[in-house]
């Protein structure tokens, strides 16, 4: 089975719950709810993600 990643946090998406949303509520799978809700980033500077893309 594959594994989801969220490519903002790096987190495991397991969950069809844990998915951003578009705007239009639609599933976004390249992103977990925590970054992206209902098309709108979140919280993008509080994720070390930049540590990550550079590592
Ligand atoms: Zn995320």
């Amino acid at each position: 089975m594959k594994r989801n990643r969220c490519l903002n946090c790096g987190r495991v998406i397991l969950r069809l719950l844990d998915f951003g949303t578009n705007r239009d509520l639609s599933v976004n799978t390249d992103y977990c709810r925590h970054c992206l809700h209902r098309g709108q980033m979140k919280d993008l500077k509080t994720y070390k993600s930049r540590a990550v893309l550079h590592g």
